[in-house]
């Protein structure tokens, strides 16, 4: 089985091709020679999820999936939620995006949140949606220098540690992209079977 991975982050490729089964092959975007962005668009994770997906089944007709991911804290009504990327504006970085949140969260004691990565995959034309999640609590502030964007300020439940002083592996097992990984695994092994 061959499926377009509608994605220019060459990490994400890595980390999904680890969990999965070798008769299930992956193309990226890079390597298709599609240096087009896709503008997200959409006001919902699944929203640009599916944007995603489906311009690239419209130019290629191929099997399709594409994933989009967000904090969303409980106290600011799940910001920066599709936001996440671009809280602090288009131009700033992770600490900048850490420090708004840290900012918006000043005096605020429910500190719970989760990340969120939504697949949106489309097998012989047909759409689904497929969804992981890992829910943590907001640190006062930063904390270890693993991993990337919000990873310093968030404690997964039942850990001590933010995502950024946990190994890859460790975060891999139990995080949101993780387990998201793991039920698009299912679901194509499943769709072979068939
Ligand atoms: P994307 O949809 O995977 O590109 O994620 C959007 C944004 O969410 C990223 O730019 C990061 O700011 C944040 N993000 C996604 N996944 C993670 C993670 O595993 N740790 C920390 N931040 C993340």
């Amino acid at each position: 089985m061959k499926l377009i991975f509608a994605t220019h982050n060459p990490n994400k490729v890595i980390e999904l091709k680890k969990q999965l089964p070798t008769h299930i092959s992956i193309s990226d975007l890079l390597e298709l020679g599609f240096d087009e962005e896709i503008p997200e668009t959409e006001n919902t994770l699944e929203g640009n999820a599916i944007l995603k997906a489906t311009h690239i089944h419209k130019k290629t007709g191929s099997d399709v999936f594409a994933d989009d991911t967000g904090l969303e804290i409980e106290a600011l009504n799940g910001e920066p939620g599709v936001f996440s990327a671009r809280y602090a504006g288009n131009d700033k970085n992770a600490a900048e995006n850490i420090n708004k949140v840290l900012e918006n969260m000043k005096g605020i004691t429910n500190r719970n949140a989760q990340f969120r990565t939504v697949f949106a995959v489309i097998v012989a034309g047909k759409l689904h949606l497929l969804e992981g999640i890992i829910k943590g609590t907001i640190l006062i502030q930063p904390s270890g220098n693993n991993g990337f964007g919000y990873d310093p300020i968030f404690c997964p439940n039942g850990y001590t540690q933010s995502f950024a002083e946990i190994s890859l592996d460790e975060k891999s097992k139990i995080s949101h992209r993780g387990l998201a990984t793991e039920k698009l695994v299912q679901f194509l092994k499943n769709h072979l079977n068939r």
